[in-house]
């Protein structure tokens, strides 16, 4: 119970933090966000040591449905509605080129599948309409969907990840490069000039906290800009009584499925059958939204292999849609809240705060800057 679908090979655990370990910028959190800062931080020179509470994707990043999703979490067109379309095409097309460059670099882990967007009623089918013709109007890929899935929208630009293995093999290229990552290392006092863990001590400069779910638990000051969610997930046998040659996403995202190389199934969802109870920080299986996700993987994916997986992990979800990026105390920053979809949000987000960490421009952080100017523009109208 409580183990991923993800999680089929042994790891060499990394060494854990003791003494003292001097670097430019210590960071927080060995999840996918977490690594790609560190590896940011590398390509420009600077000095940075990485820790982890557990192990490297013992967080959502290795515990997630594997999609990889263009843009932001809402569709499209709510990112044009709220933010303004000039942001939402650049969010659109620096997720685009992450996935692409992610798919170039690990082609055994990322695959480009495209991905369905299922409508569960005809209000929902309206809506696959809207999404669809906003992103043809500016010229991205979408075309209209139908088949045994159902209706909808296909989007092409999508992929898949096997997100475990992506983030062990992001991790063991830094280590090849003699980066130094640290387990079993949580981080226990963040305070000007060190991070302090139970047996060592990181002197630094500069600290990037990469921690997308409970950020507000380390950062007391984005309470109610950034909430944690639980979400869960099962798996099951290979079921070749089933073919679902794409990831989809049904109901407006709240489930989401994908069949595995070996035809096996990993769907989750119904965070919103529980909500109350699902605002949490805990991070292991309930049985009321895994009783949700049997019924619907019995009645309405028709799969009749058994469950061999359940689990959970936490994630952050924010009020206005943006992930958060921002110097929360002086040299201290603070990259999470990617509302569900963080495998690329969370890559982009935490090598934008890698960049601005150092006094180097990101496209990611200016995309965000003006998806918020345009809400505080809207707002004063
Ligand atoms: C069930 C589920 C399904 C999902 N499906 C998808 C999907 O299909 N597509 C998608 O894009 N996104 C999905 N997500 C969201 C996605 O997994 C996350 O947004 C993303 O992985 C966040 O990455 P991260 O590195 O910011 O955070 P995490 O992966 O949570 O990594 C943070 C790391 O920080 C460590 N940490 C925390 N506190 C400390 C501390 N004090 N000291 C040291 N280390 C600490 C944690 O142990 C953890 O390893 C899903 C999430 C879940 C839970």
């Amino acid at each position: 119970m409580n183990r991923p679908v993800w999680d089929d090979r042994d790891w060499r655990p990394l060494p854990k933090l003791t003494g003292t370990q001097r670097a430019d910028v210590c960071v927080v959190g060995l999840g996918a966000a977490g690594l790609a800062a560190m590896e940011e931080l590398t390509a420009l020179g600077v000095t940075a040591v990485g820790l982890e509470a557990y192990q490297v994707g013992a967080g959502a990043s290795g515990r997630n449905g594997g999609l990889l999703a263009a843009g932001l979490a809402d569709p499209f067109n709510d990112t044009v509605a709220r933010f303004g379309e000039a942001a939402a095409a650049t969010f659109h097309r620096l997720t685009v080129q992450e996935i692409e460059r992610q798919a170039e670099e690990m082609p055994a882990i990322v695959g480009r599948t495209g991905s369905l967007r299922i409508a569960a009623d005809e209000s929902e089918k309206a809506a696959c309409a809207k999404h669809l013709a906003a992103l043809r109007y500016c010229g991205l890929a979408a075309e209209p969907y139908a088949g045994p899935e159902g209706e909808g929208v296909l989007l092409p630009d999508d992929g898949i990840v096997q997100p475990l293995h992506r983030v062990r093999a992001v991790a063991q290229r830094l280590r090849q490069r003699e980066a130094r990552l640290y387990e079993d290392s949580p981080v226990r006092r963040i305070v000007p000039g060190s991070v302090v863990t139970d047996q060592g001590v990181v002197p630094c400069d500069t600290v990037i906290v990469a921690v997308d779910g409970r950020l507000e638990t380390i950062f007391p000051e984005l309470a109610g800009r950034v909430r944690t969610a639980r979400l869960q997930m099962l798996a099951t046998a290979p079921a070749p009584e089933v073919n679902f040659p794409r990831p989809v996403s049904y109901r407006h995202g709240y489930e989401y499925w994908q069949q595995l190389p070996d035809r096996s199934i990993a769907l989750g969802g119904f965070r919103d059958q529980a909500l109350a109870k699902e605002w949490t920080a805990e991070d292991f299986p309930s049985e009321r939204i895994q009783g949700r996700l049997d019924r619907f993987l019995r009645e309405h994916l028709k799969v009749r292999a058994p469950v061999t997986h359940r689990w959970a992990a936490s994630v952050g979800y924010t009020p206005d849609g943006l992930p958060i990026l921002e110097e929360v105390r002086a040299r201290t920053w603070a990259a999470g809240g990617y509302n569900g979809t963080g495998n690329v949000l969370g890559v982009l987000g935490a090598r934008a705060a890698a960049r601005l960490a150092c006094g180097v421009p990101s496209d990611w952080a200016e995309a965000l800057a003006a998806a918020r100017t345009h809400v505080r523009r809207s707002c004063s109208v």
